[in-house]
This record gives C-alpha cells, sequence and structure tokens, in this order.
C-alpha cells in the first residue's frame, strides 16, 4: 500500500504538535512506520488519505461499538447541532441519558457525566478519599485509568513498596499515595492493605484489563477484592471505560455480578464524542459538589452534542441486546479462526478474549498481569502489525492494546482477517 499523502500530512503536523499526534498511541512509536491518516469511515471501514481501505479493529479505541458514522447517532447530533452547541446551562438530555445509564447498570443511582475517561477515574478517585476520609489507593499494575497524576505510577523495586512516576511531572508527593498491586494476585493487594492499614480509600480497577492486551480477571479475584473493600472501609471502583456498554448492558458488575461502589465511563457512552462519567449509589454521589463537599465541575460537561450522540448509541445498545451476544459470536469465530492459522504454522501465541474485547500474544504463557503481557515477542508483533496493515487489516499499533470488535463487521470482514493472517504469519 501507498502513504504517500499520509506521509507528508505526518511531516507536516510534526512542525506544529508534539509528534504530529494529539495522543501519543497514534504516533506508531511501539511499531515503527509513520502514522496513517483518515480521511472517513463507514461502518467496519476506514479510508485514509492516500484512499487506501482498512478493516478496522481499533474503531475510535472502542466507542464505535455500532460502526462508524452509525446513522441514528449522526442523526442525532446534526440535529443537535442547529439548535446550539453549549449553553452552560441545564439541558433536558443530559437527564435523559442518565435515566437510561441508571437503568441499564446495576448498582447506581446517580451518574455526573464528564469530558473523558481520564476525567472520570480522577473525579471518582476524589470522591472516593472525600466520603471515606482516607487518602491512600490502589491500582494495578498494567491497568490504565487516564493520564492524571495519581494514575502514571509503574512498579518500582517491588509490589510492597511505594510507586515510582513513569513520567516526569508526576511529583513524589502524589507517587507516594498511589499502591501498586499485580493484577489477578489476591495475597499481593491484602499484604498491601495490610502495610498501610486504614489509609487506604479504595481499589480502582479494570475489572477485565484492556490495556496491557486483554487479561480476564481470574475466577473470584474480583469477589476477593469486594471482600477486601467491605472488610476494610474501602471502596471499590470499576473502571469500566472500556468495558462498560461493551461485555453487557450493565457492564462487567452484570457480566461477573460484581457490585462495585463506584464504575466509571468514557467511550462507548460518548458514541464518539468526547464523554466520560462516573455513578455510585446515592449515599457516595451526594458527597459532590453542589450537594456535599467534594468538588467536581467542567464547563463543557453534559455538552448537547456529546449528550445526543451518547443517548443515541445508548438507546441502540438497550433496545438491540442481542448485539451483545453478536459480539461475543464475531470475536469467538475471530479467536478460532486466527488461533487455528497460528497453530498450524508454529507460531508461538496464547489469545486472551472475553466478550468482545481479544488479544494476540507472540508468547506461549499464560498472560495473567502486566509482568506475562511484557513477555510477548515486540519483534512478531511490529512485522505482524505492519503485515496486516498491507493487507488492509488496521489494528492498534502496539502489543499492549485489546482489538475493539463492532457490530458492523460481516463474517466476511473476519474471514478475510484470517486470512490475512494466514499470509501475514507464512513470512513471519
Ligand atoms: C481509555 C481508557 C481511559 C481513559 O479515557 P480517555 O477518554 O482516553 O481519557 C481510562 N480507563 C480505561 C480503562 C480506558 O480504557
Amino acid at each position: 500500500m501507498i502513504y504517500k499523502r499520509s506521509s507528508a500530512l505526518f511531516a507536516q503536523a510534526e512542525k506544529v504538535i508534539p509528534g504530529g499526534v494529539n495522543s501519543p498511541v497514534r504516533a506508531f512509536k511501539g511499531v515503527g512506520g509513520t502514522p496513517i491518516f483518515i480521511k472517513e469511515a463507514k461502518g467496519a471501514y476506514l479510508y485514509d488519505e492516500d484512499g487506501n481501505r482498512f478493516v478496522d479493529y481499533i474503531n475510535s479505541w472502542g466507542p464505535m461499538i455500532l460502526g462508524h458514522a452509525y446513522q441514528p447517532v449522526v442523526d442525532a447530533v446534526v440535529e443537535k447541532a442547529k439548535k446550539g452547541t453549549s449553553f452552560g446551562a441545564p439541558t433536558e438530555i443530559e437527564t435523559q441519558i442518565a435515566e437510561l445509564a441508571v437503568s441499564m447498570v446495576p448498582h447506581i443511582d446517580k451518574i455526573r457525566f464528564v469530558n473523558s475517561g481520564t476525567e472520570a477515574c480522577m473525579s471518582a478517585v476524589r470522591l472516593a478519599r472525600g466520603f471515606t476520609g482516607k487518602e491512600k489507593i490502589i491500582k494495578f499494575a498494567g491497568c490504565y485509568h487516564g493520564h492524571s497524576d495519581s494514575f502514571l505510577i509503574q512498579a518500582g523495586s517491588g509490589a510492597s513498596t511505594f510507586g515510582v512516576p513513569n513520567s516526569p511531572g508526576v511529583t513524589q508527593g502524589t507517587a507516594k499515595d498511589t499502591l501498586l498491586a499485580k493484577y489477578n494476585d489476591i495475597d499481593n493487594v491484602a499484604a498491601l492493605i495490610e502495610a498501610n492499614k486504614n489509609e487506604i480509600s479504595c481499589i480502582i480497577i479494570e475489572p477485565v484489563a484492556g490495556n496491557m492486551g486483554c487479561v480476564p480477571p481470574k475466577e473470584g479475584f474480583l469477589q476477593a477484592l469486594r471482600d477486601l473493600c467491605d472488610a476494610n472501609d474501602m471502596l471499590l471502583i470499576f473502571d469500566e471505560v472500556m468495558t462498560g456498554f461493551r461485555l453487557a448492558k450493565g457492564g462487567a458488575q452484570e457480566r461477573f455480578g460484581i457490585r462495585a461502589d463506584i464504575v466509571c465511563f468514557g467511550k462507548v457512552i460518548g458514541g464518539g464524542l468526547p464523554v466520560g462519567a462516573f455513578a455510585a449509589r446515592n449515599e457516595i454521589m451526594d458527597y459532590l459538589a453542589p450537594v456535599g463537599p467534594v468538588y467536581q465541575a467542567g464547563t463543557l460537561s453534559g455538552n448537547p452534542l456529546a449528550m445526543a450522540a451518547g443517548l443515541a448509541m445508548l438507546t441502540e445498545l438497550n433496545n438491540n441486546e442481542a448485539v451483545f451476544n453478536r459480539l461475543e459470536e464475531k470475536t469467538a469465530y475471530l479467536h478460532d479462526g486466527i488461533a487455528h492459522v497460528l497453530q498450524t504454522n508454529n507460531i508461538t501465541h496464547t489469545i486472551n478474549r472475553v466478550g468482545s474485547m481479544i488479544s494476540v500474544h507472540f508468547d506461549n504463557a499464560e498472560v495473567i498481569d502486566f509482568e506475562t503481557a511484557s513477555k510477548g515477542n515486540n519483534d512478531t508483533f511490529k512485522a505482524f502489525f505492519h503485515g496486516m496493515l498491507n493487507e488492509g487489516v488496521y489494528i492498534a499499533p502496539s502489543a499492549f492494546e485489546t482489538w475493539f470488535i463492532t457490530d458492523a463487521l460481516t463474517y466476511e470482514d473476519l474471514d478475510l482477517t484470517i486470512k490475512s493472517v494466514e499470509s501475514v504469519v507464512k513470512s513471519l
């Protein structure tokens, strides 16, 4: 494929935008090469500035669960835009989407809308700290909760030590309040709690991790976290920015039957516009300003265009529950197809999948946490990524990402993808 115009546009962008992109993973740094500039998208396909077509497995990193330029969402946004795009005053549609979200997701009474998943997680932790009166938090290595300071902490010299900032600009003071645990290791979590008695406000977790590839929670792990939170007056925060409205109508809480105290949303809830949200039972949500003392605000929060897109998206999902089964069946079909090809070609691999989240790791050890996720062969992944791209299949440009399956994919698209895997692995 030829990427002439994309290359020229990237060179131009690099002069005025750091790295040429407004979010780092778009830059292809993990895989090499220059990013593709997208001109438009429809259904399961992306079209770039050079006129190439790709089957899309990123789907804007999750939101496009029903495909690009999905008609009911587009219509809702266009109609809303004609009536003014922001007022800084309440509108009826905010209540409509709130009512719908609260009806779809278990264990939540109220929801507050923000502009991104980052804001949702940042605000959820502030709320948990305000509610419990405790300052420390537990997060898991390999889980991503957006780019706010408290979350940019990676493993230091061992899980029981204080976190070390993994970006300049995050202060030691902030880092010391974030305790880092190992995903799927309940003893590790219990030890952290024991070592920080009465100081931990909450545990925040991706109930299915999606930012180190797809890593499912082990049987009983989420329930054990729930029990530890109950025993220690800590709140359990499910970051469902990726899993919410994807794994089921009610997200991971519904799928696994585990109650979280605060739930964070993003991605699907905005239908492709910038939306995040966090939700909880009344007792917790009433700690938020203007009712309670915990401050949180936003000039464009609950923006009419964003709410119109989100409401149209959630309405489609709510009225059409079969979509979740369909997504799961398509993803399982892809899983089987790719696994078969990799096996017959003797390519070392592990495929993880939960619902419509799937990732291919080029290592045969079980992938259960950040350490095991990091073992995959990155050179193989790079070659695989570029090979697939050349075949017209666009997967995330990083081995640490889940593929996001969209209902717009047909079985012909899936067969084409499996065929592409077959021709790519022959040259690996
Ligand atoms: C994408 C993501 C975020 C961050 O959301 P943004 O809208 O990019 O700020 C937070 N948590 C999880 C689990 C995510 O996948």
